[in-house]
């Protein structure tokens, strides 16, 4: 299991195949990042047709960018469920978008998935990213395969509502069912986590959004802590071993 303490000021792009693909997998996330004062970026490699359905898609993009605090929401013109013809393009735009963001951390689709779009735009962002960011996680897609989580974002009442209200921003997508999301949101963690850790969540733990990292590279901290010596415990079983002297235990 990783865990992330995040430091303040960084560069968050998340790349993401559709409209709303973002918002689902990681609302919460993305919320959380801009209250820790991360400037967040979402790149949404098609933007729906040409015409009303594209501006329309758009729309409900920026409406539930306003609600996450998203700072830029950007959009290329890869034509839905056609990415594995479109590879050179969409390499050419994840470049373009890099060299503006200089992004710290990616997120993006897990390259196993259902979805043919989903799973070229994980692998063309693998490409990119390990060349051009520190860090780069996974999400984990509806339709993703194999996805073993090894980092989980437990949310709170307030960023589970602001996802639910940001989903609800995009109204042209009739199979966002909020009662069916909400409970996998809820559930869908326990097939990964042991129920002794899930009972050390806090009390008022609401939905969980499941990662996957690829990479992680962490920095010491400076400056360096005064040197201490280590406390030194002796276990009863030690102590109780057969010659051990009680007057030694410091
Ligand atoms: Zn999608």
């Amino acid at each position: 299991m990783t865990t992330t303490q995040l430091s303040p000021g960084r560069s968050v792009l998340a790349v993401v195949a559709h409209p709303d693909d973002a918002e689902l997998a990681m609302g919460m996330r993305l919320l959380d990042h801009a209250q820790a004062g991360d400037r967040v970026r979402v790149h949404c490699l098609s933007a729906g047709r040409p015409g009303k359905d594209g501006e329309v898609r758009q729309a409900e993009c920026l409406a539930a960018a306003e609600i996450l605090r998203i700072d830029r929401y950007t959009f290329s013109a890869i034509p839905d469920t056609r990415f594995t013809d479109h590879r050179g393009a969409i390499n050419a735009a994840l470049f373009d978008t890099v060299a503006v963001e200089r992004p710290d951390i990616v997120y993006t689709h897990f390259p196993d998935d259902q979805h043919l779009d989903h799973g070229a735009t994980g692998e063309e962002v693998t490409a990119v990213a390990m060349r051009e960011a520190s860090d780069l996680i996974y999400f984990r897609s509806l339709y993703s395969r194999n996805f073993e989580p090894n980092l989980l974002f437990v949310g709170t009442p307030e960023l589970l509502a602001a996802k639910q209200k940001a989903l609800a921003c995009f109204a042209s997508q009739q199979q966002l069912d909020m009662t069916v999301f909400t409970g996998l949101n809820t559930l869908a963690y326990r097939q990964h986590v042991h129920h002794r850790v899930v009972e050390r969540f806090p009390d008022d733990a609401h939905g969980v959004e499941m990662f996957r990292t690829a990479r992680q590279i962490v920095h010491a901290t400076r400056p360096c802590a005064p040197i201490r010596p280590p406390a030194l415990t002796i276990s009863t079983a030690a102590a109780s071993w057969p010659g051990w002297q009680a007057d030694t235990v410091v």
